[in-house]
């Protein structure tokens, strides 16, 4: 039987952080053998905001050999960089032109991005899901690993296939389901609880990056935001500390009773200080690969083009599909 199709990105916006991992790339990487999985860096979204050329084009190369370390096999996955396959773009415009505003209007990421600046923001932040959208039906997808920020936007994305199917009265597109897991799946700010932990947070004591060394670590957790009441237990109400035993949770696999039971009459020092040694053992041997992987640009160069290369001839067919049944 053919297996499922799966399809995700991350954009080369910034540093990669805990969040992501938690809520995307370890999913991708321990499932990766069950499905036909494409998995993208999507420099086309991370244009949507100002940003430094050089650092763009480096931190691409960085998300790639990021991608690699932390598991994430060619034998099973197809890496690519979105710009290197211009059916994105193209298609983009097409759906765009089936997009009602006032779906794209009710987007919740579009509002918190452009803040106070709808005025003078880019129009990209606004088309943003469309590409996105795109992105995933292009290839066809079943399914699309993200965390809980992008259930909003992969619900745009069914309708919208569903309404352009319905309207030309032909499967165009398959109607992709999301594939969010419980755990890890929104992991918060450690300065700001109430937001999530995110790339573009202006604050960098709110993330803990993929590759910070392990005094960084140390330091942010210390500093993270808790709460008077010293008591060790997951509670949403008090979100600092919700937020990390939920990191910890996620990284030890453990149970919640587990948890609660190892800190029992302990301090919040305690959690703090055991957090940190399993944020160091995990990221350890993924900084180490990663070294490795960036000591080879012309490996990595390869790797991405073979991904386009390979996905490409899909994206043209599903591109191909959309003119003709539209009469382009
Ligand atoms: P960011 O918001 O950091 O720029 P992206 O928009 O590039 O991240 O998202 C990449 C993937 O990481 C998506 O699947 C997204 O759902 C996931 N993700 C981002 N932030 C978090 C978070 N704080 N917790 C869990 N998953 C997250």
């Amino acid at each position: 039987p053919l297996k499922k199709r799966t399809f995700s990105g991350i954009q080369p916006s910034g540093d990669i952080h805990l969040g992501n991992y938690l809520g995307a790339i370890r999913n991708w990487v321990r499932t990766q053998t069950e499905y036909d999985n494409i998995y993208c860096i999507v420099d086309l979204h991370a244009i949507t905001l100002p940003i430094d050329p050089q650092e763009l084009h480096q931190n691409i190369r960085r998300l790639a050999a990021i991608y690699l370390a932390c598991g994430l096999d060619t034998r099973y996955c197809k890496l690519f960089v979105q710009s290197h396959v211009r059916q994105h773009a193209e298609a983009s415009w097409i759906l765009g032109c089936f997009t009602p505003m006032g779906w794209l209007n009710r987007m919740t990421q579009f509002k918190a991005k452009a803040g106070e600046n709808q005025e003078t923001v880019g129009a990209g932040i606004y088309m943003y899901p469309v590409l996105m959208a795109c992105d995933i039906l292009l290839y066809q997808t079943h399914l699309v690993p993200v965390g809980e920020d992008q259930r909003q936007h992969l619900e745009l994305t069914r309708d919208l296939a569903q309404r352009f199917n319905h309207l030309y009265q032909q499967e165009v597109f398959t109607i992709p389901e999301p594939l969010i897991r419980e755990v890890g799946a929104r992991i918060m700010s450690l300065t700001d609880p109430t937001q999530k932990m995110s790339k573009t947070n202006p604050n960098p004591n709110s993330r803990i990056n993929l590759l910070d060394d392990p005094k960084t670590i140390k330091q942010k957790i210390a500093r993270a935001t808790t709460d008077s009441l010293r008591l060790i237990r997951f509670d949403p109400e008090r979100p600092g500390i919700n937020n990390l035993l939920t990191i910890y949770e996620a990284l030890t696999e453990r149970s919640r009773q587990e948890i609660e039971a190892e800190f029992e009459g302990k301090g919040y020092g305690e959690l703090k200080a055991r957090l940190t040694e399993v944020v160091v053992a995990t990221l350890e041997p993924i900084q180490r690969r990663y070294q490795e992987y960036m000591r080879d640009p012309a490996e990595l160069e390869a790797i991405l083009r073979a991904g386009a290369d390979a996905v490409r001839p899909i994206a043209e067919a599903t591109l191909q599909r959309m003119k003709d049944v539209i009469g382009l």
